[in-house]
């Protein structure tokens, strides 16, 4: 099963569905396994009692309570917006400022951040819903002509 759909399991059933109902053995050698609580993968364990969790699944458990964490693990945004570079003055936010993207250290922590707006999501219209925008602007553009007609 993949990482995904175990996450989904989890979170469905939460932590506390997965009740420690695991076999465990010993195999030949005196080693000591038992079943991962949440996969039923065999991990090798000094003592089979209780129940474990194998590394992976801690994984994917800190993945669900810590997504930001992980996130950001992967992606470290700048926090500077697109096109910062081009601006004529910005501060990020630890105070360095940048003139046209160039450096500017003598002015260091003399400014304040520069606000960043937040972008605005473009929603992906359906093709029912584009027709209807199409409509509409071709009934505006319909009034326009309108009342350019009147005022002539
Ligand atoms: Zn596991």
């Amino acid at each position: 099963m993949s990482r995904k759909d175990d996450i989904e399991k989890i979170k469905k059933h939460g932590f506390k569905a997965f009740r420690p109902e695991r076999h465990s053995y010993e195999d030949e050698n005196g080693q000591k396994h038992m079943q991962c609580k949440f996969c039923c993968e065999y991990q090798k364990v000094d003592d089979n009692v209780g129940w474990i969790t194998c590394s992976s699944c801690l994984t994917k458990i800190d993945m669900i309570q810590h997504p930001e964490s992980f996130i950001s693990k992967q992606y470290k945004p700048t926090g500077r917006p697109p096109g910062w570079h081009w601006m004529a003055e910005f501060v990020d936010k630890d105070g360095n400022v940048f003139h046209k993207g160039k450096e500017q250290p003598d002015l260091k922590g003399t400014l304040k951040p520069t606000k960043i707006k937040p972008r605005k999501k473009k929603k992906k219209l359906s093709a029912d819903q584009k027709l209807q925008r199409d409509l509409k602007n071709w009934k505006k553009r319909k009034q326009i002509k309108r009342k350019q007609k009147t005022k002539k």
